[in-house]
């Protein structure tokens, strides 16, 4: 089935390879909105915890996916996250930290978790002008997005990427702890089942090991600007 192309650019890859600086600075200079899907696929690790819903208990689990509302909101200003509101009530950095990224992992290779979240993401990005940024927005939500990229780096580079964020904000950072998650995390999202991470056949592949965000950002922002979306020029 060939996908309908879709105005949307898709940045996916492994945790801690400046994914959401990159698709917030690329979703400001483009105009378009910022989807993380990230923080959805925490906010119902998130509510799991919370609910004391074993994920593995497929009864429970659908009945917190089919009552709970989501909703994303831009950052507040001056920050860099998206706001994440559950039936009304934000989530705040306890979505952020290491320990749920760990959990959202487990929840996000539910079938049923996926199912659900797909579906709206794809609700969101219906009308396009979307940058989502995930592991399978270019593979699985959107594949008729135009614009795909894939944004790697080393896991030391990730790790030592993202203590200095937590470091940020005012977070004591165990480096060599955050390197074995960044590691496992990996491994979990590439060797699951369904939407696996792996860049799209029709993704561009950058390695940022080198490159600042602004490179990063520029190379995506030619890239947008010189292939053109459908039937434009
Ligand atoms: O990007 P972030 O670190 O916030 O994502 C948390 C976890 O959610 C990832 O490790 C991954 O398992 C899951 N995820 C996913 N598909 C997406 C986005 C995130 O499986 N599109």
């Amino acid at each position: 089935m060939v996908a309908i192309k879709q105005r949307i650019v898709t940045i996916d890859g492994p945790s801690g390879g400046g994914k959401s600086t990159v698709s917030r600075a690329l979703a400001v200079k483009l105009r378009f909105t910022y989807l993380d899907t990230g923080a959805m696929y925490r906010a119902v690790a998130f509510q799991c915890r919370q609910q004391g819903v074993d994920p593995a208990d497929d009864h429970r689990l659908e009945t917190l996916l089919s009552t709970f509302r989501m909703e994303l909101l831009p950052p507040d200003p001056g920050e860099d996250d998206v706001r994440v509101l559950i039936d009304g009530q934000e989530m705040g950095s306890q979505l952020r930290t290491p320990e749920m990224g760990m959990l959202a992992s487990q929840v996000s290779a539910l079938p049923q978790v996926r199912q659900t979240l797909t579906r709206l993401q794809r609700e969101i990005g219906a009308g396009g002008r979307i940058v989502a940024e995930g592991r399978d927005t270019g593979t699985v939500v959107f594949p008729g997005a135009v614009w795909k990229f894939f944004l790697d780096a080393s896991p030391e580079v990730r790790a030592r990427r993202r203590a200095a964020q937590l470091r940020n904000k005012g977070e004591l950072v165990d480096e060599r702890q955050l390197l074995a998650q960044i590691i496992q995390r990996d491994r979990d999202d590439r060797e699951r089942p369904i939407a696996p991470l792996m860049a799209a056949l029709d993704a561009l592949t950058i390695d940022s090991t080198g490159l600042s965000v602004d490179e990063v950002v520029r190379q995506m922002y030619d890239r947008v600007l010189a292939v053109s979306c459908c039937g434009e020029k």
